[in-house]
């Protein structure tokens, strides 16, 4: 199966909560998007185990997402070899376009292994002769694959950003990103719930406020940005 963008995230809702207007957008411009929940996301504070997952498919249902979860340890992630390789096959296997994981530093350790984890992965996933890597002969029954781009959404624990590389208007799929992230109960109290939500959205309106529109998402990019048809941009307030 193949996609035109894999999310690499360590917990479910993640990924909604980063760039949840995005992945709405994607898939409603026919893109496939999957999924790639590192951890199995428990303890949660607010249910018993198991209900976290079900409320992730539900919001990747929501997002017109797919969804899987490579069923490691919450809390104690780690960067792995093993871990590596097994990012660099499913990005040979579903050969996407674009990876996403979350930006920069982090102050939760599973989402810094994660971007360590991601950027091992997207350049080991193009290389060949694994099997003359000693435990590593997995990787040679697929074909490399070079990922045409690499994007950091910005974490919401995480200070604001004030250097961005390009930023999406989600105003229209905003309720969808709402609903997706109301679908997490196991994570946010019922009251806790709107008073983060709140924050959320206070975010993303802050950048659509920035960027003179009503909500939008940021993201950092591994590389330059480079296009085909310098008249894509949308204009800005400030000009
Ligand atoms: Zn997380």
């Amino acid at each position: 199966m193949s996609y035109d963008a894999l999310v690499i995230a360590a917990h479910a809702d993640d990924a909604e909560t980063q760039m949840g207007g995005t992945l709405a957008k994607l898939s409603d411009g026919g893109q496939r998007i999957l999924l790639v929940d590192l951890t199995d996301g428990e303890p949660t504070e607010f249910a018993v185990p198991g209900v976290r997952a079900k409320q992730a498919l539900e919001a990747a249902r929501i997002l017109g997402v797919e969804r899987c979860n490579l069923g490691l340890r919450d809390r104690l992630l780690q960067d792995t070899p093993e871990t590596r390789l097994e990012l660099a096959r499913l990005m040979r296997v579903h050969r996407p376009r674009w990876v996403y994981t979350t930006g920069e530093a982090c102050v939760h350790p599973d989402h810094a292994a994660t971007v360590s984890l991601t950027r091992a992965a997207v350049f080991l996933a193009r290389l060949g002769q694994w099997d003359r890597v000693p435990g590593a002969e997995a990787l040679a029954d697929q074909e490399p694959w070079i990922v045409e781009r690499l994007f950091f959404p910005h974490c919401k624990m995480e200070p604001p950003w004030s250097d961005f590389a390009f930023a999406v208007d989600v105003s229209a799929a905003y309720e969808r990103k709402r609903q997706a992230l109301a679908a997490y109960t196991s994570i946010f109290a019922p009251t806790e719930q709107d008073h983060l939500l709140a924050l959320y959205r206070a975010e993303d309106q802050f950048y659509g406020r920035l960027l003179g529109v009503r909500y939008a998402e940021i993201f950092r990019s591994a590389a330059p940005l480079v296009v085909a048809d310098p008249t894509v941009f949308l204009p800005a307030p400030q000009g």
